[in-house]
């Protein structure tokens, strides 16, 4: 594979590019956020390894701006630390994985090979679960064909369930994304929110799609009401 690597550590990027060539694999390093900019824009790669703290461009930036003009390479983003509201930052931001600092160089190999595989996917604007539609260029969202009302805070939740729909949610990660990572709002705020939104989304359906995952978080998938 062609594999770029946006790593300002100079250690780090090294080691990285030693391990992956001898696996055989091609590896070219930009060392600053505007150079991993640039290089991943002009040239084609398989994978782009995309650190998230640079300098220039964080590694944010760069997925954001990738997607924006249409380059579907996959991408991996390497977190400094377990912050949850990064690791759904970067997925919504265009990243296919995130791996947390310190990992192991097998690690990083099988999620390289597995989003791989997946090849260059595009994103589209409008997301779909069953009769529920977001568009996120014109911020509506339908159900059934009924356009659904939603405040900011209920548009930014649904969108972020229905990008990782079918994936359980924990409650401190929706938090995170939410109000982000020093917020401190009531513990039942997220509660709140949910059950208005599962009023708006769910009520006089039969498929109910917003489901509690007791003691634990959220989850948007399709379900038959019993
Ligand atoms: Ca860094």
């Amino acid at each position: 594979m062609r594999i770029l690597i946006v790593e300002d550590e100079q250690k780090m990027a090294k080691l990285l590019k030693k391990g992956l060539e001898e696996e055989n694999h091609s590896v070219t390093l930009a060392h600053d956020g505007t150079e991993g900019f640039d290089i991943s824009r002009t040239y084609p790669f398989d994978v782009v390894i995309l650190d998230v703290m640079l300098p220039g461009m964080t590694g944010f930036e760069i997925a954001r701006r990738l997607r924006q003009s249409k380059k579907h390479v996959p991408i991996l983003m390497l977190t400094a630390r377990d912050a949850v509201s990064d690791i759904v930052k970067g997925l919504n931001l265009g990243a296919d994985d995130y791996l947390t600092k310190p990992f192991a160089f097998h690690e990083l190999l099988a999620r390289l090979q597995a989003i791989s595989r997946r090849g260059p996917v595009e994103r589209l604007p409008k997301l779909k679960i069953a009769d529920l539609i977001l568009d996120s260029v014109t911020h509506t969202v339908c159900r059934a064909g009924k356009q659904i009302h939603l405040t900011k805070t209920e548009y930014l939740l649904l969108e972020l369930m229905m990008r990782h729909s079918g994936r359980v949610l924990p409650r401190n990660a929706i938090v995170e994304a939410i109000w982000g990572f020093d917020s401190e709002i009531e513990n039942n705020t997220l509660d709140a929110f949910l059950r208005l939104l599962r009023k708006k989304v769910d009520s006089g359906h039969a498929v109910k799609l917003i489901h509690t995952i007791r003691g634990f978080g959220y989850v948007l998938r399709e379900e038959q009401s019993s």
